[in-house]
């Protein structure tokens, strides 16, 4: 329970915590909140030399509006998110899935940046950012480009990320006034990693659906985005029968590990049940 020795670094600036990572190459790890890495590396599954620690690094805090897009730094915690103000009123979806991750302690010095990065398939922002249509600003010592979050998780901690970079931003267009939005997540206690979740985000017109996304958790080795689930959606009125024919679609999709959480079988079924109710709760949130 002890982890392996390493060297510490604290640099004050995204440039600086690029440049160490890039020299200090694949033996050094980037540090946010810890609250996965340190668990990871206390059980010697992960045996980094070098932590580069980014608590000291202003630029990766906050939230920001830029045009139509909301802009987290990857140091925001999961604390913060709950308490912001811009967030509870443009994207109140991130409050409801935060109040869901673990405990207030872990949730006051885990970050979204940590959360998304992890590539763990168990974290619950990834599949709400696929939801979102977020995307994620990534920095090397190369330069800056911009990853779709549909496009980030490969396999099972496999991202996009090239040895060196970090997701500094996770950019988020505002969902439209009156959207509906539900994460429903079923864990066996408090602080436990989803058995299976499901985020919704719609629009209704005329009490159909104009636009609806869907994001699963933790019933693949990657988070899901479940897009003929919600094509089978658009235009409907929520009906029962065009719901279960969504949520069929949904399960068609999930291939979970069998765990202390359940069997496959169970936590395939059981994603389509908390989409069913995501479903509901967002209908009835839409304006
Ligand atoms: C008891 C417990 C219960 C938990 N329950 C849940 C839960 O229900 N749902 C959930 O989603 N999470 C849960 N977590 C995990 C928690 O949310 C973590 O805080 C989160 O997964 C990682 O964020 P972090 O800031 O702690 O990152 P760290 O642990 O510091 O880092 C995680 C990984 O991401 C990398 N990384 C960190 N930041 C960046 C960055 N900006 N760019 C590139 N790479 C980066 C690190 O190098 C490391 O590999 C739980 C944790 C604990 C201890």
């Amino acid at each position: 329970m002890i982890p392996g020795a390493f060297t510490y670094h604290r640099p004050s600036s995204v440039a600086e915590a690029v440049g160490l990572l890039a020299d200090l190459g694949e033996d050094a790890r980037a540090l946010a909140g810890g609250h996965s890495l340190i668990p990871m590396m206390k059980l010697r599954l992960a045996t980094p030399s070098h932590l580069v620690d980014l608590a000291g690094v202003k630029d990766l805090k906050g939230v920001a509006t830029d045009g139509s897009d909301i802009v987290i730094g990857a140091m925001t915690t999961q604390h913060e998110l709950i308490g912001n103000a811009t967030l509870t009123a443009k994207v109140p979806l991130l409050r409801e899935v935060s109040q869901q991750i673990a405990d207030p302690q872990v949730r006051y010095v885990g970050t979204l940046g940590g959360n998304v990065a992890n590539g763990d398939p168990g974290n619950d922002m990834p599949a709400v950012m696929m939801c979102l249509g977020a995307s994620y600003e990534v920095t090397g010592k190369a330069g800056k480009r911009r990853v779709a979050a549909r496009e980030f998780y490969q396999g099972a901690y496999f991202t996009a990320l090239e040895p060196g970079e970090l997701v500094t931003a996770i950019r988020i267009p505002a969902p439209a006034a009156g959207h509906g939005y539900a994460y429903e997540k079923l864990k066996r206690k408090i602080g436990d990693y989803a058995t299976a979740a499901a985020a919704v985000v719609l629009t209704m017109s005329g009490g159909r659906v104009a636009t609806c996304s869907i994001g699963l958790t933790n019933v693949a080795e990657t988070p899901l985005w479940a897009e003929e689930a919600a094509k089978i959606l658009n235009g409907s009125g929520l009906d029962a029968a065009t719901v279960k024919k969504a949520a069929a679609a949904a399960e068609a999709i999930c291939s979970p590990a069998s765990d202390r959480r359940g069997t496959p079988q169970y936590r395939t079924k059981m994603a389509g049940v908390m989409l069913t109710r995501a479903l509901a709760r967002a209908k009835s949130r839409a304006r």
